[in-house]
């Protein structure tokens, strides 16, 4: 493991780059813009230094990816994060979908010793509320639903793009981790899944971030 350095922003950034490139394979700067709440020429300072320290290459004409430098600070970043989401929501009772948002006011204070009595509190091998690894190595072979196979059944894993209105529909809808779901039907950008809460069509970002393991 390389030694990391980064301030408290270039943190957000690596994390919103590492959950784009989870959910889409590629960090646009468009949606990167609006997870960061700033206008995509206003990133474009911190993205040249990310880019300058080797954390991040640009894909001509597609986005960003991170490097693998950029992969092993996201380890230690995207980790922070879901310790502290799992601590909001197991220990201070926060509700699941607004985990995301309010750990930024803590994840960057978890380090070292403090990290340690963190982890002793929540458990090792967790996971963020939304089924999201603490190891991010963990989360690679679970399948899209858009991949999923029509009348089969699934259990949600994990939802991998945080933002809170994906994050409030999938709560409304009943999509969160442990629950079974059925695959009823696909085109090329929906899927159609039933749960014990109903039928619902599941669109583009929807389709790409309920994750599912068989
Ligand atoms: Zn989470």
């Amino acid at each position: 493991m390389v030694s990391i350095k980064l301030t408290r922003q270039q943190e957000d950034y690596i994390n919103a780059i590492y959950e784009l490139q989870d959910t889409f394979g590629i960090a646009k700067i468009v949606l990167l813009s609006k997870i960061l709440k700033y206008s995509p020429g206003a990133i474009n300072d911190e993205l040249k230094r990310l880019e300058g320290k080797g954390y991040i290459e640009r894909i001509p004409y597609s986005g960003l990816r991170l490097t693998s430098i950029g992969f092993d600070a996201a380890k230690i970043t995207v980790k922070k994060h879901r310790i502290s989401e799992a601590f909001l929501f197991k220990i201070l009772d926060v509700p699941w979908e607004k985990c995301h948002l309010l750990s930024s006011e803590i994840e960057h204070s978890i380090s070292g010793e403090l990290e340690m009595y963190f982890m002793k509190k929540i458990g090792e091998k967790g996971t963020c509320p939304h089924g999201n690894s603490f190891n991010i190595e963990e989360d690679k072979d679970d399948i899209r639903a858009l991949d999923a196979e029509p009348n089969k059944n699934y259990l949600v894993k994990r939802i991998s793009y945080e933002e809170s209105t994906t994050l409030m529909l999938m709560k409304i809808y009943g999509i969160m981790p442990g629950k079974k779901i059925k695959i009823i039907s696909k085109t090329m950008d929906t899927v159609t899944i039933e749960n014990e809460n109903g039928i619902f069509p599941l669109e583009g970002i929807y389709a790409l971030s309920v994750r599912l393991n068989e």
